[in-house]
């Protein structure tokens, strides 16, 4: 079964900070100093890399094994890194929760530019 994650169109939203690259910061805890002066310790968390120019959430379909027929939500779908034989590195996508099957069935996403056609 082939399946699209498609992009909830009430979801989108146009990024007020798209193209905004630079540390964000998220403020610490405020210490007070032994002399009355108050210090705020705030933490670089991560560096952006150029926000995107929306933001939007994905509708996630249930989503049917094709080897043992169960039912699993998209998010029950699991990822393996492993090596093989021949010391190559591999990784087996959507595993079926259930039977351990890989590529128990084909996703694909929908993509942003699908989804404006739509919603301009
Ligand atoms: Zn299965």
């Amino acid at each position: 079964m082939k399946y699209t994650i498609k992009i909830d169109r009430n979801s989108i939203k146009k990024n007020p900070n798209a193209g905004f690259r630079g540390p964000y910061y998220v403020p610490g805890k405020t210490d007070c100093n032994a002399d009355g002066s108050v210090s705020r310790n705030i933490t670089p968390v991560y560096m952006i890399n150029g926000e995107p120019e929306y933001s939007y959430d994905l509708i996630y379909p249930d989503i049917t094994c094709q080897h043992c027929g169960s039912v699993s939500s998209y998010n029950e779908l699991e990822d393996e890194e492993y090596v093989d034989d021949d010391d190559d590195y591999c990784i087996s996508t959507n595993i079926c929760p259930k039977c351990k099957t890989s590529d128990c069935c084909q996703i694909e996403f929908e993509t942003l530019k699908d989804a404006l056609k739509d919603n301009p």
